[in-house]
């Protein structure tokens, strides 16, 4: 993100909510620092009409300029369309030995390497027995490459038969893993320079002997554009389940992974970060939304917007607080705060007299897993509940907590404890805001 942007999003001027003017503003810059990063034009494009549907009408955020919200709009997108569900990130499905794991791209992206470093991480990490077999016929030395990595990773290979083409190679590796009772079985195919229909044949032709139960597409991180091209013949021709972007310990600026993501649909469930056989991650969309933002400063920004917005929020509670108003949504802020902090330290902790009973709570046993439980019991409620908790007699009782799968002594806990805070809240009122606020909130 240009030093142009920074200068467009300070121009813009604060309103009560995001105007289309203030968000189109910020957006034409976005654009610009999305096809820099290399993210396709359409793409860009139709990335942009989304933040810009999202954004508009928004409220402003007191402390942040609009342009600044604008940006941690479009992290956010960011990261949920790179990240998707995050469904299959980081994760292969090889549960039912023998799982034939296929790994297709062109010559020279990756292939090999990156199928040595998933074996290497499948034994190690997941204690698999793993087989891997090179398809790569053309290249003699390709088959002895994936032997010595082999060796380097402590994973077997597939003994190299000369003559042999892919599929009876694909064929021999099959049986081979199911005799001598392999978990996973990796094929690493042979590439091309470019996409071209006798590669494709062959790949096809492979996946029809083993049925994979992974066919991960690797492609190079730093070929921008044309990886997509790549990504979506593959994907068209054979079936892709992931992709795995290698050279992301480059300096390319990870726009590939959005158009990626963008266009097949298909998660990107590992980056490779170097030619070690460690080098490899599960795919970060945070960390890769920031590189595409371009700059680091933008990352601090969108975490000291997320701040703002949170201690916004938290002075709007203080003051319903203070008029003695504390319902069940109130409740299940505190608690799913105290989750978030990790315990009682989180705003019930920080203020003047509640310490000592955030104490006394956790001392009783208070951990996750019971903080979780009340705040199921809380989602049971309805509405009109959650708003005035005096509603609750024993019939309702009764479907809350069944509705939560717990006991309605569960439920008349929480009602104590939310009692309890109701009245120690309504105390703090009447000390006056200025007594609440030294406790640090402010
Ligand atoms: P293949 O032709 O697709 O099998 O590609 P190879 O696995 O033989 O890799 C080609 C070259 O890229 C080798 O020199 C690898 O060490 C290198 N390489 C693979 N993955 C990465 C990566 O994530 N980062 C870097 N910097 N180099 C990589
Ligand atoms: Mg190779």
């Amino acid at each position: 993100l240009s030093e142009r942007l920074s200068g467009a999003l300070e121009r813009l001027t604060r309103q009560g909510a995001l105007t289309e003017a203030d968000v189109a503003t910020a957006l034409r810059e976005v654009r610009v620092a999305l096809l820099e990063a290399d993210v396709s034009l359409p793409v860009a494009r139709d990335f942009a009409k989304a933040v810009q549907e999202k954004a508009t009408g928004q409220a402003v955020t007191k402390s942040i300029t609009p342009g600044q919200q604008v940006v941690k709009i479009v992290h956010d997108e960011l990261v949920r369309v790179l990240g998707g569900d995050g469904e299959g990130i980081g994760r292969l499905k090889v549960d039912t030995p023998p799982a034939p794991v296929l790994m297709v791209g062109l010559q020279g992206s990756g292939k090999t390497t990156t199928t040595a470093k998933l074996a290497k991480r499948l034994s190690e990490k997941e204690g698999k027995r793993v087989l891997m077999a090179s398809l790569d016929t053309r290249r003699p030395a390709a088959m002895e490459q994936l032997a010595v990595l082999g060796r380097q990773v402590g994973v077997d290979t597939l003994p190299i038969v000369a003559g042999q083409d892919a599929v009876a190679i694909a064929k021999r590796a099959k049986q081979q893993a199911a005799l001598g009772g392999y978990d996973v079985y990796m094929l690493d195919t042979a590439g091309r320079l470019h996409v071209d229909d006798e590669l494709m044949a062959e790949v096809a032709a492979v996946r029809d002997a083993t049925g994979p139960h992974e066919t991960l597409l690797v492609v190079d991180g730093l070929t921008g554009q044309d990886a997509v091209n790549v990504a979506e013949q593959f994907d068209g021709r054979v079936g892709i389940s992931g992709v795995i972007l290698t050279r992301m310990d480059g300096d390319g600026r990870g726009g590939a992974a959005l158009s990626m993501r963008a266009v097949t649909g298909k998660p990107i469930k590992f980056v490779g970060l170097g030619e070690k056989m460690d080098a490899i991650e599960e795919f970060d969309a945070q960390r890769v939304a920031g590189r595409i933002l371009g700059m680091g400063d933008i990352v601090a920004l969108v975490e000291k917007a997320q701040e703002t917005i949170e201690a916004e929020q938290a002075e709007r509670m203080m003051k319903r607080f203070q008029k003695g108003q504390f319902n069940m949504n109130d409740l299940r802020m505190q608690l799913e705060q105290m989750l978030k902090m990790g315990g009682m330290q989180g705003l019930m902790g920080m203020m003047p007299g509640m310490g000592k009973m955030a104490r006394q709570v956790e001392e009783a046993g208070f951990d996750d897993s019971v903080i979780r439980r009340q705040i199921a019991l809380i989602n049971s409620m309805t509405r009109k509940e959650r708003a005035n908790p005096d509603l609750l007699q024993a019939s309702r009782k009764k479907r809350i907590a069944a509705g939560a799968g717990q006991d309605v002594s569960d439920l008349n806990r929480l009602l104590k404890m939310h009692r309890q805070m109701a009245d120690m809240m309504k105390k703090m009122g009447k000390m006056g805001k200025k007594g609440l606020m030294r406790g640090g909130l402010g």
